[in-house]
């Protein structure tokens, strides 16, 4: 009998260790990190964006993850990731998801706490109604928008849109989420001269304070080094999206260049299902402490 998702959490913090999430638009994305993930026999966390969501299928991914999840009897779950609002979160609980992030970042605090605290709510009821351990996670403090390469630091992260303890203890103790991802140097996307250093102190403050896992979004380009850290602070679950996406669109790219008369999807496409295999195996060695 599997675990829940809380549960394998709850291990990887025990053992000092990260579980991986990693996010896809389509079904060769899905393979290659699945992949990756048997190879070292580690619980996984595919997580869809809104927009990553309605490109591959809301209800059509959660079949999959549900369906591979059985079959296998495999730690496979799968994450609603920033959704912006009560019925985007609703529907994929609804759907079948582990796990939702409502991302209510850019409202006045009061409203994101009521709102994240709606979603708290409906997670907790939907789970009871069908023997469900649902999860709920939210962003505190601003940390860019995007996962994509960029070409310096996004506007408006700075050391004042850090999370403090004091902050996040209050936002755990007001909305009941059970994770949440602060701001810790972390930013999404990939800055093309190097991502700034993680602040680790802040990261074991943090953690300490709210009594909740924490998760670090924005993991693309993050050195080995502030990654052991971080887990080692107080990390549980890291975010990995960017890397994927430039390891797709290089394999696909030169496979395209170097078979211009190739027409069949799964020759095209199997190098970048490769590529991807290969990005999420090195990071899940390097969160697991596998050698
Ligand atoms: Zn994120």
């Amino acid at each position: 009998m599997l675990k829940t998702l809380r549960e394998y959490i709850k291990e990887a913090e025990e053992k000092k260790i990260a579980i991986g999430h990693f996010n896809i638009s389509n079904i060769e994305a899905f393979h290659g990190i699945y992949n990756a993930a048997q190879k070292l026999n580690v619980p996984v966390i595919i997580g869809v964006s809104e927009g990553e969501e309605e490109f591959v299928g809301r209800d059509e991914i959660s079949a999959i993850i549900k369906e591979v999840r059985e079959r296998d009897n495999y730690p496979i779950f799968l994450n609603a990731d920033h959704h912006y609002s009560f019925e985007s979160v609703k529907d994929a609980l609804l759907a079948g998801y582990d796990a939702a992030i409502i991302d209510a970042v850019k409202l006045p605090l009061e409203e994101n706490i009521l709102l994240t605290k709606k979603c708290v709510e409906y997670a907790k009821e939907l789970g009871g109604k069908e023997g469900r351990d649902i999860l709920i996670e939210a962003e505190l403090g601003f940390i860019g928008q995007s996962s994509k390469l960029l070409e310096e630091i996004p506007e408006g992260v700075s050391e004042k849109t850090m999370t403090t303890q004091d902050d996040a203890k209050y936002f755990v103790e007001q909305t009941g989420i059970d994770l949440i991802a602060p701001s810790v140097g972390n930013i999404h996307g990939m800055v093309k001269g190097g991502n700034p250093k993680l602040d680790i102190k802040r990261i074991k403050k943090i953690r300490e304070a709210c009594g909740v896992p924490l998760v670090l979004h924005g993991g693309s380009g993050i050195s080995d080094q502030d990654f052991q850290d971080a887990i080692d602070a107080g990390i549980s679950i890291v975010h990995i999206n960017t890397e994927i996406r430039v390891a797709y669109k290089e394999a696909l790219e030169k496979y395209l260049k170097e078979n211009p008369n190739e027409i069949a999807p799964y020759k095209i496409l199997k190098p970048a299902v490769d590529a991807i295999e290969k990005v999420v195996e090195q990071r899940l060695k390097l969160f697991n402490k596998i050698k």
